[in-house]
């Protein structure tokens, strides 16, 4: 099969009867099957698919009109819940765990005729950078099966590249949709903290978490958004989406200007990385686009405060897997705090118990001022800095990540080394501004993302740079 076509094609040819809903499911699946030894994918959703399908197809039949993603096929990064197979967050602790309701996410895309058709492998509950945490198997990149996708949405990042699906959701915490983006070639779009509800969707870090998507295009990552975005009274965090489509697009770059990141391209960046991002920044000049080097000072600070903030919010929300109400329970136990500590013990691999046992320590008197209220006040300032940039240019360009994809194993056995591929990624979650992961070309045949940031809020305007972006560098 060739790849997809543009999102609002297939839905304009489904709406309008030249296409059937059930065919793309069909089809859909069959990629899933055909491509099962990348794994991806942790289940499928099929019987509700081909139902939810036929019904489209009927309500189409009779005249109908199904919505802006009339039967297109996509996937869900597996902490979305949703019905039709379990909600695991590749965990052993939520293994068994069939979701009682659905995500808003996932509500909003069934309400315009989206379909899902499977969920996609994580890192589990999304701690990590390369899936390789997932309680039950490590997805292999599509462009090297020896090589990791990223993470910790690397299902969803390798099934829309191997063409599973037109587009799928992931999130992102600290860069877990433009990470595996970069390594896997797909464009990830990470919207301002709070413009898509997370309602539904198994709580990361509260302060950082953010729905996005992975597509082929930008203008596929827009129309994803249009539907997603918006207040939702499920999630108290949510903000007001703006006033006009996210999926008008076009627009020129006159008179913008971009900065590049001094502290992104210090020498940590690799130098086949850097040669591919340079180009790309090149092309961007050619075409007359100011570029200009600005600097946040605080950046190289941006990962510690992430993993003292991130382990400290992780640790409260996975209080709640206790084996009683949420979780694994182990049967057997004597009494309420051997299951207690039997559930947490077997339900949580390692990496959750590091976080659950960091984020305790930040969080701990005696301790607090030293890392957590540290941690904040550093936060601030690098927030202080974002604005002071914006105050200069309209957009940050730069890489996503400083390496393509490693082997799989390379970082395993050092938890540091795989905290750092995150390095170029977690300060856009600590501010909350909207940041893109382009492909910007191939270093070895691996592929290497270009990232724009924009204001918080300014998700539509990074879009139409991002698609103008897209058509210079293919
Ligand atoms: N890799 C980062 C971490 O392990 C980010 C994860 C995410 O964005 N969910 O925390």
């Amino acid at each position: 099969m060739t790849s997809w076509p543009a999102i609002a094609d297939i839905a304009n040819k489904v709406q309008s009867g030249g296409q059937r809903a059930e065919g793309l499911v069909e089809q859909s699946l069959k990629m899933v099957e055909d491509k099962q030894a990348y794994k991806a994918i942790i289940a499928t959703t099929a019987k509700r698919a081909r139902m939810r399908a036929a019904d489209v197809d009927h309500r189409i039949a009779k005249g109908q009109r199904v919505g802006r993603l009339a039967g297109v096929p996509f996937i869900a990064k597996d902490n979305f819940l949703a019905y039709g197979a379990n909600t695991t967050a590749a965990s052993n602790m939520l293994k068994n765990f069939d979701a009682p309701y659905q995500a808003t996410a996932i509500e909003r895309l069934e309400a315009e005729g989206a379909i899902c058709v499977a969920k996609a492998n994580l890192d589990a509950f999304a701690h990590g950078s390369s899936t390789e945490n997932s309680d039950f198997f490590t997805t292999l990149n599509p462009h090297d099966k020896s090589r990791v996708p990223g993470g910790s949405s690397g299902g969803s990042a390798a099934a829309v590249v191997l063409d599973m699906a037109p587009f799928a959701l992931g999130t992102d915490t600290g860069g877990s949709i433009r990470l595996p983006a970069a390594f896997c070639g797909a464009v990830g779009y990470k919207p301002t903290y709070g413009l898509v509800s997370r309602s539904g969707v198994v709580a990361m870090a509260s302060s950082t978490d953010v729905i996005g998507s992975l597509t082929r295009s930008v203008e596929d990552a827009a129309i994803v958004l249009d539907v997603l975005a918006g207040v939702d009274p499920l999630d108290s965090t949510t903000i007001q989406r703006q006033a006009g489509s996210y999926a008008d697009l076009p627009i020129g770059l006159k008179g913008k200007r971009f900065g590049i990141v001094k502290e992104y391209m210090a020498e940590d960046l690799n130098p086949s990385v850097r040669k591919v991002i340079t180009n790309a920044i090149g092309k961007l000049k050619d075409a007359g686009i100011h570029i200009e080097e600005v600097s946040l000072p605080s950046l190289p600070l941006a990962l510690a405060v992430y993993y003292i903030i991130c382990p400290a919010e992780v640790s409260s929300n996975l209080s709640r897997y206790d084996g009683q109400r949420f979780g694994h329970s182990y049967k057997g136990a004597k009494d309420l705090s051997e299951s207690y500590n039997k559930s947490r013990g077997v339900g949580f691999g390692t990496e959750a118990k590091r976080r659950i046992m960091v984020g305790t320590y930040v969080l701990s008197s005696g301790y607090y001022d030293a890392y957590y209220k540290r941690a904040q006040i550093v936060r601030t300032k690098l927030i202080n800095e974002m604005n002071d940039v914006f105050n200069s240019v309209d957009f940050l360009v730069g890489p996503t990540a400083a390496t393509t994809a490693f082997k799989i194993g390379a970082n395993s056995e050092n938890p540091l080394n795989m905290y750092l591929t995150d390095i170029m990624t977690v300060a856009a979650n600590l501010t909350g501004v909207p940041a893109i992961n382009l492909p910007a070309g191939r270093s070895d045949g691996l592929p290497v993302g270009l990232q724009l940031m924009a204001p918080q809020r300014q998700d539509g305007r990074l879009l139409q740079v991002a698609k103008t972006i897209e058509e210079l560098l293919t």
